[in-house]
């Protein structure tokens, strides 16, 4: 058996479920599943996986290394698949994400703003990217600090070679579920506080992975960031 079937057949069993996941936690908190986007996480997993999911009809997928979307992406071009960034990157590798991502969710320095937004600039275009903040307080977590969350959207907004589309969290690695609603509570009233800068051209929210996923959506998440609930733990 090949990887791909194998995958294929998890997915197909992983998939519905999680949809229906989503669609509870949704109807739960009054919102609309259709307003809840998949990213699929295909990272850390071999080629067999990008196969299953666009066999499902999962389009958005998601790397959080530079390195892994470039050996990854030239396989599918053509296949309609729109890849996000999610993961810290480094500015030097910054031309790599700016290419090759349809978002940018993890735009977390000013410097790398502005180093996409050159790039941008370079190639005609505005990069479509989301700012992430650390509504988490956990010092080993990247963003804008919750304090300066709202000077550095302002920041990145008016760079002329960004599109900003909204924001990105990651919660603290806890099953505590006061503590993960409260993160992405405050990271949507961050995006509610900053609805007037100008140059923030969307309302998007990317929050919320396996572990809490339907807490992120009930607390407004347009953005699920799944990996393990659809495939399985990554191997190695
Ligand atoms: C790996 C990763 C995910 C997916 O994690 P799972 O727990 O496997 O769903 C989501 N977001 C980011 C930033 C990641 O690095």
């Amino acid at each position: 058996m090949t990887d791909r079937q194998g995958y294929r057949r998890a997915l197909r069993e992983r998939l519905p479920r999680a949809q229906e996941r989503i669609a509870t936690a949704a109807a739960r908190s009054g919102r609309d599943a259709g307003a809840v986007r998949i990213v699929a996480v295909t990272k850390g997993h071999p080629h067999g996986v990008v196969e299953a999911a666009l066999a499902e009809g999962l389009r958005d997928l998601g790397e959080n290394r530079v390195e892994e979307l470039a050996e990854k992406s030239p396989r599918f071009e053509g296949r309609g698949v729109r890849w996000h960034v999610i993961g810290h990157v480094q500015r030097r590798k910054a031309g790599g994400a700016a290419r090759m991502a349809a978002l940018v969710h993890s735009v977390d320095s000013v410097r790398l703003a502005a180093k996409l937004s050159r790039l941008g600039e370079a190639a005609g275009r505005r990069i479509p990217a989301l700012v992430q903040v650390n509504t988490s307080g956990e010092a080993a977590k990247g963003g804008f600090p919750e304090g300066q969350a709202l000077d550095g959207i302002a920041t990145v907004a008016a760079l002329g070679g960004l599109r900003v589309l909204g924001l990105m969290t990651m919660a603290p690695f806890t099953t505590d579920g006061r503590m993960l609603h409260d993160t992405f509570r405050r990271t949507r009233l961050l995006l509610e506080a900053a609805a007037g800068i100008d140059g923030l051209a969307g309302r998007e929210l990317s929050m919320g992975m396996s572990n809490d996923f339907e807490i992120a959506i009930e607390e407004g998440s347009t953005m699920v960031r799944l990996g393990t609930t659809l495939f399985g733990e990554r191997p190695g």
